[in-house]
């Protein structure tokens, strides 16, 4: 039987295919695609990426890499809020297929956990990591290693979780496993808690931009992480800022991820997370097809079961309403698995 070239895509797909996926990737008699280069490639060919990883270092002496501006010199071995030390501690790294859909593939995304945090959430969903600190300290050679690796099995991208106080370290690995052949997308996968003075060192290095958007109302986030008290109005800037440098969500021809930014905002019990507000607020402050994930997957976890509004799971109404205010204004671009949540909570309403 003679297989369309649908048919034929869709089975690789299915049997997750490495070749089909890969970036640049096409097929024979097929328009060649404009070769993909990651953007701290680009930098480097410029002679500018050894600057930015010097000047990301000197940070460490007085340490301002988030807006805790703690002022420790890490490279003596002071510690401040989010306890870090000055080499990177890494809990695990593998392909992780629990992200959103372009960035997973077919092959997962490269992911390297980073312990320690500088936010610190009441309701942590990684707390032994980012609370405790668990995992082991590494030398920016390793992590330049984990990165070849990922992509030696075949990961499209190298997903960095917490990255904000190793910021750094990354810098300083990416620029090895370059010069090793590394030639992935560089994805930042940040809770937004993000200095803008700091964002503009990763200018031309980060392909991929993911922050959470966690709350909208300080009172909130003075409650629930640890006395940020700015985190509304920093994040608000934040990711204006990764909108700047990256634009909207950009795949390849197969559909994975390539560039731009995508927002995480997770849906709390109670609308301690002000999604109204949120929504209304991208819709208003960046391009209504801005890539937005409205997370239903809220769970009871670490300190969580002390603050009764958020000791609960939320309900499917919340999600609904949720969606609905996404939809009340104009936002194009949401996540598909949100979007078939909510359409399949509709259908089983609707029997
Ligand atoms: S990265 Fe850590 S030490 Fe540096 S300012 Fe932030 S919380 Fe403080």
């Amino acid at each position: 039987m003679k297989l369309s070239r649908r048919d034929f895509v869709k089975s690789s797909l299915f049997l997750g295919s490495s070749f089909l996926l890969s970036p640049g990737f096409t097929l024979a008699g097929q328009k060649k695609e404009e070769k993909w280069i990651p953007a701290y490639e680009k930098l480097e060919m410029e002679g500018r990426l050894a600057e930015r990883v010097k000047q990301a270092y000197a940070i460490f002496e007085n340490c301002q890499l988030c807006p805790r501006k703690c002022g420790v010199n890490r490279k003596k071995g002071e510690k401040g809020f989010c306890r870090a030390p000055v080499k990177p501690i890494i809990f695990s790294y593998h392909p992780h297929f629990g992200e959103e859909v372009s960035v997973v593939g077919g092959r997962g995304s490269g992911t390297i956990f980073f312990s320690n945090c500088n936010l610190r959430c009441v309701f942590c969903q990684n707390w032994p990591i980012a609370h405790e600190g668990r995992g082991k300290e590494v030398q920016d050679e390793d992590l330049a290693d984990m990165m070849l690796h990922l992509q030696m099995i075949g990961c499209h991208n190298v997903n960095l979780v917490t990255p904000t106080h190793v910021m750094p370290n990354i810098l300083n690995a990416t620029r090895i496993a370059l010069k090793k052949g590394l030639h992935l997308p560089l994805f930042y996968n940040t809770s937004g808690y993000e200095r803008l003075e700091i964002l503009k060192t990763l200018d031309g290095i980060v392909d991929i931009y993911k922050p959470d958007m966690k709350y909208m109302d300080s009172e909130q986030a003075v409650k629930y992480s640890t006395g940020a008290s700015d985190y509304p109005e920093v994040a608000k800037k934040a990711v204006l800022e990764m909108q700047r440098q990256v634009g909207v969500h950009k795949v390849d021809h197969q559909g994975i991820a390539i560039r731009g930014l995508m927002i995480r905002h997770l849906v709390m019990p109670n609308r301690v997370a002000g999604t109204e507000k949120f929504v209304k607020w991208v819709a208003e402050a960046l391009p209504k097809n801005t890539y937005v994930n409205i997370m239903a997957q809220y769970r009871v976890e670490y300190k969580a079961y002390d603050y009764p509004e958020i000791a609960r799971g939320i309900t499917e109404q919340e999600f609904l309403e949720a969606m609905d205010w996404a939809k009340k204004y104009g936002l194009t671009n949401l996540d598909p698995q949100s979007v078939a949540l909510r359409n399949f909570y509709h259908h089983r309403r609707s029997n």
